[in-house]
């Protein structure tokens, strides 16, 4: 049985996720500051307009925000061992979108000096705004270490099945596929293809999967059949032992 791969993130991945998140907070630290400036500045019946745009401009940050933190996440994921670093690392995007209004939906609310029209305008405004930034923040899926090693193995055991045994692929640094076939019709003539194990093209890329043209063409070209790549025998025996 071949050895089982185990991921973790190239230096070149977790540089990149660095980068995304550094961005990710800059993008938060920007709303909270507006938010601010909101909150000191915006909360009249003269400036609800003001206050309406400031408001998208916070939300648009805080989803740029989320949107950085889950790529990076994707190429640098957390380990499942770790459950409360696991969740935050995860929902941060969530946690951050929330406190991004959280502080100004409560002050619109108690303020004394606006009328109630204004109240109910920026209020429901801002309270819509706050529940987009917090469900867009959420990871439905979030990725992990423990995942991708998963993910690997298995797709590295029908790799294998389709290529003589050699886990050896080929794949570009835009898109998330890897190929079997190094003149494949989506890679060929291509700049810069890389060449190694599908353990590494996850690791330089994170989520990666096998160009499905090349699976039809070494299905068609070495007679595989649908079965012979449904279940490797590896993990037939895991199942068995559990
Ligand atoms: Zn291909």
């Amino acid at each position: 049985m071949p050895e089982k791969q185990q991921f973790e993130a190239s230096p070149e991945s977790k540089a990149k996720a660095k980068q995304f998140r550094l961005f990710a907070l800059l993008a938060w630290l920007v709303a909270i500051a507006g938010q601010v400036f909101a909150i000191l500045k915006l909360i009249g019946d003269e400036t609800l307009v003001y206050l309406i745009i400031a408001i998208v401009v916070i939300l648009i940050l805080a989803i740029t925000g989320s949107t950085l933190w889950k790529k990076a996440n994707r190429l640098d994921p957390a380990s499942e061992k770790d459950k409360i670093k696991f969740f935050i690392q995860n929902q941060f995007g969530a946690i951050m979108g929330v406190l991004a209004f959280l502080p100004l939906v409560i002050l619109i609310f108690m303020n004394k000096d606006v009328d109630s029209k204004t109240k109910g305008i920026a209020g429901s405004i801002a309270v819509i705004a706050m529940l987009i930034a917090g469900i867009s923040g959420i990871d439905f899926n979030p990725p992990s270490i423990e995942q991708y090693t998963e993910q690997i193995n298995q797709q590295t055991d029908i790799v294998r099945l389709l290529n003589y045994d050699n886990d050896s692929v080929y794949w570009t640094q835009s898109g998330n596929r890897y190929h079997v076939f190094e003149d494949c019709q989506h890679i060929r003539g291509r700049e810069g293809i890389t060449n190694g194990t599908v353990e590494l093209s996850w690791e330089e890329k994170g989520i990666s999967e096998l160009c499905r043209t090349c699976q039809a063409r070494a299905m068609r070209e070495r007679n595989i059949s649908e079965m012979d790549l449904e279940i490797p025998d590896s993990e037939i025996e895991e199942i068995i032992e559990e």
